[in-house]
């Protein structure tokens, strides 16, 4: 495999209008393709060209020799949850019936909770980094969690079903500095919950 093999799951103006063609093309073409060409370049010759990104994270998570690798390796894996957490802008995105659905009531009472309480935590991470909805590996309680930088919940214990990039690089040609407002978009549009439900399922 090569680091630099993914795709959009997308044409680049599927996200339109909530997040334009233009932060599309320099996310995936620019950010995400700089992360690939990096972890390339620091893992080859190394045991970690042979492996895939869940176990280069996991074995060089908090090695401060390694944290290189873990910040490419980890922002690359986190960019591809990234793409198949959203979908097309829907005027209505309700989260489907079932026991994902079931779950969200169980924890945050209500689908808007779960949806505010998201939004709380995209607007109030402190500088760059991840928000994510993940379920707990053993209880299977749903939480939500903030990273900063290249963090993730995978080395958490932690199974993540959705994420929202709050990195200024995924907002600021269409939003500037108003985070509040992509991260309320993205919630309310375009969050595909039918990926997450598939991802509770598997969990
Ligand atoms: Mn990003």
């Amino acid at each position: 495999m090569s680091f630099n093999d993914q795709n959009l799951p997308f044409a680049e103006n599927h996200l339109e209008p909530a997040i334009s063609e233009k932060t599309v093309e320099f996310h995936f073409g620019k950010h995400q393709k700089g992360y690939a060409d990096k972890l390339i370049a620091l893992t080859n010759g190394t045991p970690f060209a042979n492996m895939d990104l869940v176990s280069i994270i996991k074995e060089t998570v908090d090695n401060p020799a390694q944290t290189a690798i873990f910040n490419n390796a980890a922002q690359l894996w986190n960019h591809i949850l990234y793409w198949d957490s959203v979908h097309a802008y829907r005027e209505e995105n309700p989260i489907p019936a079932g026991a994902f659905a079931d779950a969200v009531k169980a924890t945050f009472g209500n689908e808007d909770n779960l949806k505010a309480e998201l939004l709380d935590a995209a607007v109030n991470l402190f500088g760059s980094g991840w928000v994510w909805l993940a379920a707990d590996n053993k209880t299977k309680e749903l939480k939500i969690i903030k990273t900063q930088n290249a963090a993730n919940p995978i080395t958490m214990d932690m199974e993540p079903l959705l994420t929202i990039d709050v990195w200024e690089h995924a907002y600021y040609l269409d939003y500037q500095n108003r985070r509040p407002d992509y991260a309320q978009t993205l919630i309310d549009k375009l969050a595909n919950w039918h990926f997450a439900a598939s991802n509770f399922t598997a969990a």
